[in-house]
């Protein structure tokens, strides 16, 4: 009688659940390779306007049904998170603030106009998945499972407008470490010529657009012989983001001590749990709260605009310390040159390929995603 109805949200109470009957070996750890292997299930939670969220299902993993003219295939209405589940040598799973990825992508979601849901429903069920798989992740240092959830525009016409229908899957990928052998520095082309984000663009959202787009600029990085992309924005050449990185600097001070730098959250910069874990760590320690070993006090941590001329001046001065990407792949990154205007300005890093900050930053973070250091940040599946 004319009263508002709600349309359901993510209900994990209707979970289905489809046992995959060719269920295969993981593979040996050492043959992995990053999100070529896919485990035996996966998530898949159908949306319709009309609707709303419907049944959620763990099923096969395996192919999905799309017709052609489905709005994601043509106007890239899609959004995506990545997230990691570790294993311990005694079978305890750990998720590492799962529930920021499930704001971040809800948040990107509402930028697409796809639907939005509750990130706590959602993550229950990532959570019944990985228990599902739970034998494919390699507990191996280093190795983890690699989640990708993912939300697509369904709806079946090539009209420009919120899809009227969607469909979120979660599949999940067993992965080895970023870097097998150590640490090993990384060169950045500091990119000029193509630009990441835009004020008032979608730098801060994770969508597929994104990503489409910085493939070309990593070839030509790669081409020049660099690694990854510095992402400079703007006339004086703002450092914003490495590769799919957030991005940080560390400068000495006057005093001797160190200044951690990160570019602000000012809608250009994807909002990193790993950078916003690093900023995080560094102020507790800089406030004297959980400090970190081999870390000077005199600390200063600061979101602020850092430029190409700033870091030159001080790399020329003695006084840049360090630079490194920080993310949920490599979790830290550390960078020993910067190929900028047709020189190369050199970082300094030590003989473990890390620096003076960056090193007991990535130990405590580290021991938090595995579950080894307990904290609410870890989640057990
Ligand atoms: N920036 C970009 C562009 C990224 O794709 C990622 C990876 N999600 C990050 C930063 C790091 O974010 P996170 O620490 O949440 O993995």
């Amino acid at each position: 009688t004319g009263e508002m109805t709600a349309l359901p949200d993510i209900q994990p109470g209707l979970l289905k659940f489809i046992k995959n009957t060719n269920a295969r070996a993981p593979p040996p750890s050492e043959s992995l390779v990053f999100g070529r292997t896919f485990t035996d299930h996966m998530l898949t939670i159908p949306w319709s306007l009309i609707d709303g969220w419907k049944e959620p299902t763990i099923q096969p993993y395996g192919p999905l049904s799309l017709e052609p003219s489905a709005t994601c295939l043509h106007y890239a209405q899609t959004v995506f998170e990545g997230m990691k589940a570790y294993r311990d040598d005694t079978g305890k799973v750990t998720l590492f603030r799962p529930d920021k990825n499930m704001e971040r992508m809800n948040t990107s979601a509402a930028r697409l106009a796809l639907p939005t849901f509750h990130g706590p429903a959602l993550l229950e069920l990532i959570k019944e998945l990985v228990r599902t798989d739970k034998h494919w992740i390699p507990s191996e240092p280093g190795h983890s499972l690699y989640i990708r959830p993912t939300l697509i525009g369904t709806q079946r016409a090539i009209g420009i407008n919120p899809p009227t229908e969607a469909l979120l899957f979660v599949i999940c990928s067993p992965v080895g470490p970023y870097y097998p052998n150590g640490f090993k520095p990384i060169a950045l082309y500091g990119t000029t010529e193509f630009n990441r984000a835009a004020p008032g663009g979608t730098g801060a959202f994770k969508i597929g657009a994104n990503y489409a787009v910085g493939v070309l600029p990593q070839k030509v990085a790669a081409n020049k012989g660099y690694q990854q992309n510095l992402w400079l924005y703007g006339p004086e050449h703002d450092l914003t983001e490495v590769g799919t990185m957030n991005m940080f600097v560390v400068f000495r001070k006057p005093s001797g001590g160190y200044e951690l730098v990160t570019p602000p959250l000012d809608g250009m910069i994807l909002p990193g749990i790993t950078r916003d874990s690093v900023l995080t760590l560094a102020r507790e320690h800089a406030a004297g709260k959980s400090p970190l070993a081999e870390l000077t006090k005199d600390l200063e941590v600061s979101e602020r605009r850092v430029t190409m001329k700033e870091v030159k001046q001080a790399a020329q001065d003695g006084n840049l310390v360090e630079l490194f990407g920080a993310g949920t792949a490599a979790v830290i990154s550390p960078v020993d040159r910067i190929g900028y205007l047709g020189e190369d300005v050199l970082i300094p890093t030590e003989a473990d390929g890390m620096g003076p900050v960056s090193r007991p930053i990535w130990k405590e973070l580290v021991g938090r995603q595995m579950g080894a250091i307990d904290h609410e940040w870890s989640q057990f599946v």
